[in-house]
């Protein structure tokens, strides 16, 4: 049997005659960049978010560089996030001469771990960057009461958690900004690059919305240095039809997490194998079920052989890149991470998984963490 991490294909199967159209009507339009589809879209994920201002921008990349941009971030400038996470997150502070400062993440939800942030502040702390890690918020209250006391700017990377909800409240809507990406292996994926900020600040948003342009306003005068980052008329067309569908394909993760999950504890694996909590007070939207198995390696080449897609989010911490060798932490010096980045594993999560091939998949890990291996 063959389980892909991710099947697009079966997605598009579903929709593809609205995703047509849709684009069709872009093409016969001509309006390529910025168009009046951006605009429906911004109004539509703000409200979604439940935050006041959408902006479109061509990448959660450039979400990030842009919101730490409309912060001023300055070279040498300090900003706490976690290294536990895709590289773009510590990427874009260190795009704008910042300084990532590290802290370890907490076990079991992989986020940030809040108890570990004070004593990483210092005098030249701007801002701290939670991870929505996998579709499953940040614990954002001390959080952000860490950030206030400080006079700290939050911005929450959403890119794995668009419609995750933490204590009733929705992911990017908490902090100063927030960051969706509509890369497609998202849980909203475009046609191509795309991203998104939100925020409930109306001075903070007119600046992103200046800075997108290359700081333009009005058009051809520049007080500010921006950059291009402009949304695609024709993502942003695609993304309100599948924008529908959001909400129905989150609730087909959320089954297929349930049925993992009881398959592995009556298959008797609980020993052996760490399943995702999902903490009470959150919505977890499963951008990726991981689990930790013991024998990662040899487990992932087991599965690859029997056709079943998985893959290693992330080997490797921010802190332990070879890029940030400069930066002086020394391995062990956040051991969770560490830990994570050996022993975690992602499994095929998308909403149009069938039971059979759930079922497949936890027979497969079944018979490996069972089966004695030479050593
Ligand atoms: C995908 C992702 C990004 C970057 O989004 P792009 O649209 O690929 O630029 C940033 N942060 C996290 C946590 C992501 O998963």
């Amino acid at each position: 049997m063959q389980v892909p991490l991710l099947d697009l294909k079966a997605q598009y199967k579903a929709i593809r005659d609205e995703v047509r159209a849709a684009v069709d009507k872009v093409l016969e339009d001509q309006q390529l960049i910025l168009g009046p589809e951006v605009k429906e879209l911004e109004e539509k994920i703000a409200r979604y978010s439940r935050a006041k201002h959408g902006i479109g921008v061509a990448s959660g990349t450039d979400a990030l560089l842009v919101s730490l941009m409309a912060i001023e971030l300055k070279p040498g400038d300090e900003v706490i996030t976690t290294p536990y996470t895709f590289f773009a997150t510590a990427g874009a502070i260190s795009r704008l001469g910042g300084i990532p400062k590290f802290v370890d993440i907490d076990p079991v939800t992989y986020n940030l771990d809040p108890a570990q942030i004070e004593r990483a502040i210092t005098q030249k702390t701007r801002a701290i960057i939670p991870v929505h890690l996998y579709g499953q918020c940040a614990d954002m209250d001390p959080i952000l009461e860490i950030a206030q006391r400080h006079g700290l700017f939050v911005i929450e990377d959403a890119a794995q958690a668009i419609g995750a909800e933490y204590k009733g409240r929705r992911a990017g809507s908490m902090g100063h900004f927030g960051c969706f990406s509509f890369f497609p292996s998202k849980n909203l994926g475009g046609l191509g690059d795309g991203g998104m900020i939100v925020t409930n600040d109306d001075a903070l948003a007119e600046k992103v919305r200046v800075l997108r342009v290359h700081g333009s306003k009005p058009k051809y005068y520049h007080k500010i240095i921006g950059v291009n980052s402009r949304l695609a008329t024709i993502q942003a067309a695609a993304l309100i039809v599948k924008l529908k569908y959001l909400d129905g394909w989150t609730t087909g993760r959320q089954r297929n997490a349930a049925l993992y999950n009881r398959l592995f504890q009556e298959a008797g694996l609980e020993d052996h194998v760490t399943l995702p909590v999902a903490l009470a007070h959150n919505r977890h939207i499963y951008n990726q079920y991981v689990i930790r198995v013991p024998e990662r390696d040899t487990c992932r080449q087991y599965l690859t052989e029997q056709g079943i897609g998985n893959e290693v989010y992330y080997p490797v911490p921010m802190h332990r890149q070879e890029c940030y060798a400069s930066l002086g932490y020394a391995q062990g010096s956040l051991p969770e991470s560490e830990r994570a980045a050996q022993e975690t594993l992602a499994l095929p999560i998308y909403p149009e998984l069938s039971e059979t091939q759930i079922g497949y998949v936890v027979e497969k890990i079944a018979a490996f963490v069972v089966t004695p291996r030479p050593t």
